[in-house]
């Protein structure tokens, strides 16, 4: 089959591999309609780059048709419908049964003291082959897969394998009081998608904060107030004069390690990263790289004893981190990765005709899967919004 190959830093393949076939009982192997091309790919390709080994398949945000499946899975037949959720659950574990599904832990690399296997993380998260492909190996398949109806568009549902339960879990752990006020740093797909899910949960005033325009005008579009961080020389001075001077009740950080301060910056912040906190902070202040460039915005522009939800994703070491701000201004900050099967139970209602987060139209590009090279390149450029690649 085809898949989408990692072979080094900003170099990605889309070439033969061998077909996945049933390993275990509770395996199932989906023919994947439709996958996505997320942020945290862009890790990999990028900042991540040292813990990936060249033949590694990307991605993990598929759908498809179920071809066959393990003597396990029961819930399954070949011709359904499915989602699959980015993380490998079993369901049943003690961390499972609490909806705590990235920690899941039958699937946990515990050498590695990582949480819940993922697909397309290469050995950082159990190097199970990724989604980028024309089939994909989905093991614990007796819970992780959703099943979907089979009338609408893929997109209807594709992004309940990662972009909408992690703006969800977003929106849920910024704990937004009814009617209040929350910002959101990075208007990527995750950001986006985390305002329309806060305004759609009732938030009274949702501030969005990137640098990209055309991110800034499809936010905008649905309702977002804006802000540029190009014509801004005091983000955290902006934000408080737009909520009474105090600051948002709270604010979802969906940037995470992001390398936007061209080739030098993004190649020092690739080593910085992982340094020990002293000497990541020296070599990162000696390149002129803010590698905090949303955390501390968002620690500063949260109001007294408000809450910050982190989605976006921070390896390595980040700090300092400010205590005595933190403690004095009473922040609580809440952060991980999206427990999928969690969330599903509330978003699958919202997957219909009348659409209300807006998920029929939400992709900027569909492209074959032979253009995922190319589809990359463009994205971390910020060139396109949400890529769907069609195997
Ligand atoms: P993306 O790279 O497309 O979006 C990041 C956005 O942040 C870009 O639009 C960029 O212009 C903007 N940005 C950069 N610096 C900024 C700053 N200082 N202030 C404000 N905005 C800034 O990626 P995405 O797909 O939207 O993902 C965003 C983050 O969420 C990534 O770190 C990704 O790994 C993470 N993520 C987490 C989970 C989870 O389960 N928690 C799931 C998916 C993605
Ligand atoms: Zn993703
Ligand atoms: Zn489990």
């Amino acid at each position: 089959m085809k898949a989408n190959v990692w072979h080094g830093k900003r170099d990605v393949r889309v070439e033969e591999v061998p077909d996945p076939v049933i390993q275990q009982p509770t395996d199932a192997v989906v023919r994947v309609t439709s996958t996505g091309l997320c942020g945290s790919d862009l890790h990999l390709y990028e900042v991540l780059a040292p813990f990936m080994t060249p033949g590694d398949v990307l991605g993990h945000e598929p759908m498809g048709i179920v071809e066959e499946t393990g003597s396990a899975v029961t819930d399954l037949a070949p011709g359904d419908r499915v989602v699959v959720p980015f993380q490998i659950a079993c369901g049943e574990c003690f961390m499972c049964r609490r909806g705590l599904q990235t920690q899941c832990e039958t699937t946990q690399v515990r050498q590695q003291g990582s949480g819940a296997a993922l697909f397309g993380y290469t050995k950082l998260y159990g190097s199970v082959p990724g989604a980028q492909a024309e089939y994909l190996r989905v093991p614990q398949a007796q819970y992780g897969p959703v099943r979907v109806p089979h009338e609408g568009p893929d997109d209807r549902y594709l992004y309940l394998s990662d972009v909408l339960p992690t703006a969800w879990q977003a929106v849920e752990y910024a704990g937004i009081p009814p009617g209040g006020s929350v910002a959101v740093l990075g208007l990527g797909p995750v950001g986006e998608m985390a305002c329309r899910v806060a305004l759609h949960r009732g938030a009274g005033q949702v501030i969005g904060i990137d640098l990209v325009p055309e991110r800034l005008e499809r936010a905008a579009a649905r309702g977002v107030q804006v802000l540029d961080l190009n014509q801004l020389d005091d983000v955290v001075g902006a934000v408080r004069d737009a909520t009474a001077g105090r600051g948002p009740d709270s604010v979802i950080e969906a940037v995470g390690m992001e390398a936007h301060g061209g080739v030098v910056a993004s190649l020092l912040q690739s080593m910085v990263g992982f340094l020990p906190g002293h000497l990541a902070e020296r070599a990162a202040a000696k390149a002129g790289v803010d590698r905090l460039a949303a955390l501390y915005p968002a620690i500063d522009m949260v109001r007294r004893g408000g809450t910050i939800s982190l989605s976006g994703v921070y390896g390595g070491m980040a700090d300092p981190m400010p205590m005595l701000k933190l403690f004095d201004r009473q922040i609580e900050l809440r952060m991980g990765q999206a427990n999928v099967r969690r969330w599903v139970p509330e978003i699958l209602p919202l997957l219909g005709d009348d659409d209300p987060l807006g998920v029929d139209d939400f992709a900027a590009e569909h492209r074959p899967l032979s253009e995922a090279p190319d589809a990359y390149e463009r994205f971390q450029r910020k060139e396109t919004g949400k890529v769907v690649l069609l195997p």
